[in-house]
């Protein structure tokens, strides 16, 4: 009888330490869908399908981690991109007396919804290589160009970076080179939530590919 209830004992414990620690790993729990279209003029890898599918599901795993909200938490950026959007799908959060957006309120913005639907729309840019993509605030559609969408070093990596960035211009945080002059701050990424965060989901995935998480 002592015995049976000493192995009881023992499985509640441990079922109470897989709870700890999947409430540790996981703070919010945030599924991307993402589609994709190729445009006649440009051209994806031949398993691109897979690589998106896998960009998917680390995206999905970044957003929903402690690691994700901690970094976004200690963060502090200078964009009053959005004060003058009519834009209505994501609430204007910024500190008044400073200007400044907390970390904590870009963090709850991109975290609003549990389920993202995403379009990528891959396209061809010419011979210009200034930048990967664009997107609009509130348009859950995303412009993809193609030179850069080649399968060597991580390209299911690389994409959920680029996706997260593109995803954070959709809730409404814009670049420097899109506001009002008495609103600009330069071209500082640290300064700039699009940038942080896709820094942020970069440095993530990173460290999780060196321990061998993903
Ligand atoms: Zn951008």
């Amino acid at each position: 009888m002592m015995k049976k209830l000493g192995w009881l004992l023992l499985i509640i414990l441990v079922l109470i330490a897989i709870n700890i620690f999947a409430k540790r790993a996981s703070v919010a729990n945030i599924h991307f869908k993402i589609s994709f279209t190729v445009d006649e003029k440009a051209t994806v890898p031949s398993q691109f399908a897979d690589t998106l599918k896998k960009a998917q599901q680390l995206l999905s795993r970044v957003f929903s981690s402690s690691e994700f909200k901690e970094a976004m938490y200690q963060q502090s950026y200078n964009d009053s991109a959005y004060s003058k959007s009519k834009k209505k799908c994501f609430d204007v959060v910024f500190d008044q007396s400073t200007g400044r957006i907390p970390g904590k309120a870009v963090y709850d913005n991109l975290i609003a919804d549990s389920n993202i639907n995403l379009l990528v729309n891959i396209k061809n840019n010419g011979t210009k290589k200034g930048t990967m993509g664009s997107s609009n605030a509130c348009n859950y559609t995303i412009t993809t160009y193609d030179y850069w969408l080649v399968e060597k070093g991580e390209l299911a990596q690389r994409l959920a970076r680029h996706i997260a960035h593109e995803f954070t211009h959709i809730r409404g945080y814009r670049h420097d080179n899109k506001v009002e002059k008495t609103y600009k701050w330069g071209h500082q990424p640290k300064e700039d939530p699009a940038y942080g965060v896709g820094n942020i989901v970069g440095e993530i995935l990173k460290d999780w590919s060196k321990k061998s998480k993903i």
